[in-house]
């Protein structure tokens, strides 16, 4: 039995913001990022609730990464405000916050569970439409994933031109990001026809929208597609659920600061020719996760022969694509030093073999595996 689950109401198009006059909010809290306010991005957004009438405040502290002591922060300011509307508006960061300042929020006081509205201005997390928090314990160099369905947002709305201001580099992460949920849900272990469709579609998009984005940000079609493909991407891993791509990329996150869409890039590669058992023939069965990537090699054209052959055409796909994107192909050009490195290889390794991303993967890695896959990251052995 499987099930597939999409709780969220989702708007798109640049009218989505009007949206939310067909909700009933009187009082809201709006959770944000310094950009999201000084580019004047959020008079979008506040424009509309003063139409509407609704008495908000803002609170908009939130940092990339966002850590524990932010979302303390927040939930003390929340409960002095009693908001009957939570409403994120800005990245992953700020969006994760208010996921989790919400939740405390609901767990603690909230009399009634206020509406939570998700407004995305990167496409990349899917956070709009999952039930995934991404905090980070500073003290400890960790990033927990906290996973619950009071997490979910009840709508999002998808306004693309909130994305036009978004710099090559973060385009190219965000992008990736997109790319990297929509592969791990198709080849999860908990994929179903549902997922897949999903995924299929947003994979389609990054390669055919991503590069014109990151040449032209200005080209409104091609970030709503990249917006629709990162919230579709979203509803794919929010019901098929991740991989080691992500568990390694949240413990390179914390450890070495490294933009969570690039971590996941770098390792994209790698991972895929381990899942498959490309490199050593192992005496693991990969026929599940190589029949996969096949498929996929086959809906993008490159299928072949075999199914080794299929998947490194995929993997040399994905490699084309990242270095359009001026993406490094090892953290070790992603200026990582050797001795830092070597500091939290083993440490990055077990992190990343207890993260909640584990056990969907469709090889069972152990430990050992994950610091070899490292070395490959690192050192970029060849494929
Ligand atoms: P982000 O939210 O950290 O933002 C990165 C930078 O881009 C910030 O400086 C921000 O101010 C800026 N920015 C945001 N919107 C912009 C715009 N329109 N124009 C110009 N600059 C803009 O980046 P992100 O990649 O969206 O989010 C990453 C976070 O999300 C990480 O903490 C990651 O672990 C988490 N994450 C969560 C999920 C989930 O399901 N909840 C999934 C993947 C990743």
């Amino acid at each position: 039995m499987s099930s597939f689950v999409v709780k969220t109401k989702v708007f798109s198009g640049v009218d989505a913001f009007h949206n939310l006059k067909n909700f009933d909010i009187k009082h809201a809290c709006i959770i944000t990022d310094p950009f999201v306010i000084s580019s004047g991005m959020s008079k979008l957004l506040t424009d509309v609730l003063d139409e509407m009438g609704v008495e908000y405040r803002i609170f908009s502290d939130i940092v990339p990464d966002p850590p524990i002591e932010v979302i303390v922060e927040g939930v003390g300011r929340i409960l002095d405000h009693q908001p009957d509307a939570v409403i994120a508006m800005g990245g992953g960061s700020a969006i994760d916050s208010a996921k989790s300042i919400n939740y405390f929020y609901i767990r603690t006081k909230a009399e009634q569970k206020p509406l939570f509205v998700a407004i995305p201005t990167t496409s990349g997390t899917g956070s709009e439409v999952t039930e995934f928090s991404v905090i980070t314990d500073r003290q400890a160099n960790v990033k927990y994933p906290l996973v619950n369905e009071l997490l979910l947002p009840d709508v999002a709305l998808l306004d693309p031109r909130l994305t036009l201001s978004v710099p090559p580099t973060v385009t190219a992460d965000t992008g990736m990001d997109v790319l990297t949920h929509a592969i791990e849900a198709y080849v999860s272990l908990s994929a179903t026809d549902f997922s897949d469709t999903l995924a299929e579609k947003a994979i389609e998009i990054i390669f055919q929208y991503l590069p014109k984005a990151f040449d032209n940000g200005n080209d409104i079609v091609a970030r709503e597609k990249l917006h629709n493909a990162s919230c579709m991407a979203g509803m794919a891993f929010n019901n098929a659920q991740l991989g080691i791509n992500h568990s390694i990329a949240h413990a390179i996150g914390a450890k070495m600061h490294v933009p969570h869409g690039r971590a996941n890039a770098i390792i994209l590669p790698y991972v895929i020719a381990f899942n498959a058992g490309l490199r050593v023939i192992s005496q693991d069965d990969c026929s599940y996760a190589m029949e996969k990537y096949t498929a996929l090699a086959k809906m993008m054209h490159v299928g072949a022969g075999s199914g080794r052959q299929s998947v490194k055409n995929l993997i040399a796909r994905i490699e084309d694509l990242a270095r359009a994107l001026d993406i490094p192909t090892s953290l070790r050009a992603q200026g990582i030093s050797e001795e830092e490195y070597k500091k939290f290889r083993n440490e990055i390794a077990s992190t990343a073999m207890a993260d909640t991303c584990t056990p969907s993967n469709p090889r069972k890695p152990t430990t050992h595996q994950l610091r070899e896959l490292l070395d490959m990251c690192y050192y970029e052995t060849a494929l």
